[in-house]
């Protein structure tokens, strides 16, 4: 199954608003084992998007568009693709009814600008649509599909999901396209291209390709099959191989952040924690709290930012302050241990050091200096990180939280 996605609207081409819709149906429609020859987008012109979905279904079997089905008079993709299909628009009776009671369930008189979403050219069917007013619109001649959708993402992806994958599907050979991906920290790209290289050659299945942001590698797996289950089981394969070749340094799949890994940890194990941050200026306790239910073991953070509430909230020493600095292992260690004892957590991590820009004192102090530190019953520790000088000031903060989540973690699978 050959395809062709076409994205319309003059936000679009002038780079006001991301395309994706595109990525997300390119996506779907490898899945379903398609092979999307081209993205094409167009500005809100009835000529141009007239030629383009010409173009496109003459040169693909499964053509999907997007955009331009509002009521607004830049909305011009019915009209184009009456031009293109060379027949005229009619008012399709029930998407007119459908809208009409839109309109009343909305308890509102419905604008005489939205009874053109009611129209379609001539021969083509409606999509329905359960999030909005614009309904989609389909033609199909000689085993060839051609479909037309709001823009609005989360329309587009409901109809989607709702009224052309299942076709697609029945149209496909069968074959498919599973994925997964497997979120790495503490391992740099280089060795891990060592460690993987034989599963990451160009043309294998599965493919095995890493990308690099915020500190955090993904690998990502995709496994192409004659069937949906010769799919996974080699997809199953390869996540196991690239776990036992990685061990602990694989935090976890898809949409797992170390933040709900180290959550699911604690919860399983019925242990609590309490921050104290200074540098990442409360970012943990966010990212701890950003996963639901979280309240079952995270109990307080402490943003310490000036060195007096040190002292004052968790007890630290103005004396080892003084000594040795506020960015220091000390009282990182007296920061994580003070707020282990104030907040009667089982465990504790505590942030200190430098996000710059200004305020470094090379080289014993640069700016990206920091120190973690993690404190529970038996043992309190600190690590320090020397991230660079080159990062920004929000990625340092957001590396200083990957390593402390991430240092946690760790902890917590050697003291299981
Ligand atoms: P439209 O259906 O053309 O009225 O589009 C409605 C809104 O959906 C636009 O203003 C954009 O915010 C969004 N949108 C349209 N096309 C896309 C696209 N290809 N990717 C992401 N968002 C889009
Ligand atoms: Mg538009």
């Amino acid at each position: 199954m050959n395809a062709i996605i076409i994205s319309i609207g003059t936000e679009l081409t002038t780079g006001q608003c991301l395309d994706t819709n595109a990525q997300w149906l390119s996506q779907r429609l490898t899945d379903l084992g398609g092979h999307v020859q081209s993205h094409v987008t167009v500005s809100d012109d009835v000529a141009k998007i007239a030629e383009a979905f010409r173009l496109a279904m003459s040169g693909a079997d499964v053509v999907i568009a997007t955009g331009g089905l509002g009521p607004t008079p830049d909305d011009l993709s019915r009209e184009a693709l009456s031009l293109a299909l060379k027949e005229p628009l009619e008012t399709d009776e029930i998407a007119l009814k459908q809208l009409k009671s839109f309109f009343i369930s909305l308890n509102r008189p419905m604008p005489p600008a939205n009874l053109s979403q009611a129209t379609r050219p001539k021969g083509c069917e409606m999509i329905p649509n359960p999030r909005g007013t614009a309904p989609g619109i389909s033609h199909s001649s000689h085993s060839k599909h051609f479909f037309l959708l709001p823009g609005v993402p989360s329309e587009m992806k409901a109809m989607y999901e709702q009224s052309i994958e299942p076709l697609i599907a029945q149209h496909s050979s069968g074959a498919r396209t599973v994925r997964s991906r497997l979120s790495v920290l503490g391992i740099s790209e280089a060795r891990l291209g060592d460690t993987l290289g034989n599963l990451m050659v160009p043309g294998r299945n599965p493919s095995v390709g890493t990308t690099a942001a915020d500190g955090i590698i993904s690998i990502r797996i995709v496994a192409r099959g004659s069937s949906e289950s010769e799919a996974q089981d080699l997809l199953k394969k390869d996540v196991q191989e690239v776990r036992s070749r990685l061990g602990e340094a694989v935090f976890g799949e898809n949409e797992d952040t170390v933040a709900s890994v180290v959550g699911h940890m604690l919860l399983d194990r019925g242990l609590t924690i309490a921050t104290a941050e200074s540098c990442t200026g409360g970012l943990i306790a966010k990212r701890l709290t950003d996963v639901p239910g979280s309240s079952r073991y995270f109990k307080e953070g402490f943003i310490l930012y000036h060195n007096s509430t040190k002292s004052s909230r968790l007890g630290i020493p103005a004396d080892l302050i003084d000594r040795d600095g506020a960015v220091s292992e000390s009282v990182a260690r007296a920061m994580a241990e003070g707020c282990r004892a104030v907040s009667g957590c089982d465990f504790s991590i505590s942030t200190t050091g430098i996000a710059g820009p200004g305020g470094g004192c090379p080289p014993d102090k640069p700016v990206g200096l920091v120190y973690v530190g993690l404190a529970r019953e038996d043992k309190t520790v600190a690590k320090r990180l020397m991230l660079g000088e080159h990062l920004t000031r929000d990625e340092i903060r957001d590396r200083t939280c990957h390593a402390a989540l991430n240092m946690l973690r760790l902890w917590l699978i050697e003291s299981r």
